[in-house]
């Protein structure tokens, strides 16, 4: 994972991994020796939702940093608000983490682990003098914190005595003032220009059973005084965090400057964006209570647990999150970025299989009644050592509904009367009749096959203009095979008044009496492969029983990113001449 193998001439451009200014700057640390050589990381999630796409930037950054440095990288759970915590998002994110390939070894860190020792620090505040319980009520705090162009105003508590402000804290962690009443504020500036560092508070009473800590607390830190002492308790190197924390890294710097303790330094990144999908956790939790999706594992949802039901690989996660680099600056990550990882990675291991989502029964005339064969099928072109299988023929097949057309338009190739097609790693077959139901719907076609075309050619090398995959109707297995599209119709929905408005009704659909080829008959959840002409499919872990296959689409074949990158060069092109 280094950032300099971009030599490779056969390797294209996109290949190489983009500059990525954090490995730029712990390069320059370890040169001069800022931490002693030390590289310490740590992915701090909130233990309040699931994990999703952004996070695993941020996990492949801090874990993929630190293993190139030899250093170590910390799971640390931030579980210092209980109102929105549960234990099911901490497994939910331990599973994440190490499904995405990343191992935190023994050093799994919960918050609320220092909360002994954070009160004593925020104690040793008030006796510098740098921390006082205010009594305003909360409107009156927002009053008096002021504007972007008007200073704030003292609280008339600024001043309490330090005896006053200990006995008070002292008060509210022993439960004796109510929610509200009060807060612990460090005192620092409300005229500052950054108005976090408006005397930002310090401690919340909250009387709240905490998942760990249950009713030992009934105050709480917040989140600017916590984690900077949690990264200094650690002796963390880097602090990566996303650039909307970079005004609060005044207040970090300054905690851990004011109380003189061990100083990590906080570097702020670009946030992942992704096209057509949300990635905030309020937003997706309330896609899932909102029933917009059937819930955090939705293979629709960007989170990890979805995508990992979809069927993507850690592999092509992580070679996304390398793919879109670190930056400084918010951009807009296109979807079909990382779908081109899963399809590029899939293309290359993917078994290649057969299924018709939409059957159409084919009666092939001219073969015996009762007889079938067994033909050989290649198991994937780019890589023959996965070698070959065996697909039954017979007499009745189905094809796909859309690879029949009764009155063809000229660019139509594929079946129609009279026309002639290849049955991939069959025989060529013509279409001598069509049968209609009642209602005039096509019901069945009748066809010929040439015997001497087996395999897929012609002796007398006449050509056919395609190629249908198809399977053996006595053979085949049924499934339920569930199409998928993005979850919004809008390219940001994140901008709308309400991004609700813009869920794409269509981003889910259902088929079943799909017919799939026998050799999956056991395939197990989790299974990927690609069926031929459709695009990559994998078993779906949760519905899929043995006697009840279940395929979610994963992706189709048809690569959206390959195509956005091409037209870019030839307007690059076109631009310089
Ligand atoms: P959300 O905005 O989804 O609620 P969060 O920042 O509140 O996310 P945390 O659990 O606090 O979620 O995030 C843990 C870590 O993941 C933080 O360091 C955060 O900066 C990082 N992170 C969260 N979202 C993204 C994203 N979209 N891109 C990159 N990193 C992210
Ligand atoms: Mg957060």
């Amino acid at each position: 994972m280094s950032g300099s193998k971009t030599n490779n001439k056969n390797k294209t451009r996109e290949v190489s991994i983009p500059p990525n200014f954090i490995r730029q700057i712990i390069n320059d640390d370890m040169k001069t020796g800022k931490f002693d050589g030390r590289v310490v990381t740590r992915f701090p999630p909130e233990p309040n939702g699931y994990l999703h796409i952004g996070h695993a930037k941020s996990i492949c950054l801090n874990f993929g940093l630190s293993s190139e440095f030899n250093g170590i990288c910390h799971l640390r759970f931030d579980d210092t608000n209980p109102e929105k915590e549960d234990v099911e998002y901490v497994e939910s994110i331990k599973e994440d983490v190490r499904w995405l390939g990343f191992d935190w070894q023994e050093h799994l860190y919960y918050t609320s682990d220092y909360f002994e020792r954070l009160y004593d620090y925020a104690v040793t505040l008030i006796k510098l003098g740098k921390a006082y319980v205010d009594s305003l009520t909360p409107d009156e705090i927002r009053e008096y914190r002021g504007t972007l162009t008007e200073p704030g105003k003292n609280s008339p508590f600024r001043n309490r005595s330090i005896e006053e402000n200990l006995n008070l804290f002292q008060k509210m962690k022993n439960g004796e003032m109510e929610e509200g009443a009060c807060i612990l504020r460090a005192k620092i500036d409300m005229a500052a220009s950054n108005i976090i560092m408006r005397d930002p508070a310090l401690y919340r009473i909250l009387k709240q059973e905490h998942h760990r800590t249950h009713d030992a607390w009934c105050i709480y830190p917040m989140y600017d005084f916590a984690h900077c002492l949690s990264d200094s308790i650690e002796g963390i190197t880097h602090s990566n965090c996303t650039l909307e924390f970079k005004n609060n890294r005044e207040l970090y710097d300054w905690i851990l400057n004011t109380l003189n303790v061990y100083h990590p330094q906080q570097i702020e990144f670009a946030r992942l964006n992704l096209s057509y999908t949300v990635l905030s956790k309020r937003k997706l939790i309330e896609l899932v209570d909102g029933n917009h999706v059937t819930g955090w594992d939705d293979p629709r949802m960007p989170t990890i647990s979805g995508l990992r039901r979809r069927g993507y690989t850690p592999d092509a996660i992580r070679t996304f999150c390398e793919r879109i680099g670190v930056a400084k600056r918010d951009s807009m990550v296109d979807i079909a970025l990382l779908e081109h990882c899963i399809r590029e990675g899939l293309n290359k291991k993917a078994q290649r299989v057969m299924g018709v989502l939409r059957p159409l029964r084919v009666v092939i005339e001219n073969y015996p009644k009762g007889q079938s064969e067994i033909l050989s099928a290649i198991n994937n072109p780019e890589d023959k050592a996965m070698g070959t299988r065996e697909i039954p023929f017979s007499r009745v097949l189905y094809i796909e509904q859309d690879d029949f057309m009764e009155d063809p338009p000229k660019k139509f190739f594929r079946l129609a009367p009279g026309r002639e097609v290849r049955l991939r790693y069959a025989y060529f077959i013509t279409c001598t009749d069509v049968i209609k139901d009642e209602q005039g719907k096509i019901s069945e076609l009748r066809c010929t096959y040439d015997p001497e075309t087996k395999g897929g050619d012609a002796p007398d090398g006449r050509k056919v203009k395609s190629t249908l995959h198809w399977v053996s109707a006595d053979h085949a297995i049924d499934a339920q095979v569930r199409l998928f599209e993005n979850l919004f119709t809008m390219e940001n929905p994140g901008a709308e008044d309400d991004f609700k408005t813009c869920i794409n009704e269509n981003s889910r659909k259902v088929l079943t009496g799909c017919k799939i080829e026998p050799e999956l008959l056991n395939a197990a959840p989790g299974f990927r492969c690609q069926f031929e002409r459709l695009g990559y499919f994998c078993v779906d872990r949760k519905d899929s029983t043995p006697g009840h296959l279940v395929f979610n689409r994963i992706v189709t074949l048809r690569d959206m990113w390959a195509r956005i990158k091409k037209l870019q060069a030839q307007s690059k092109k076109s631009g310089k001449k």
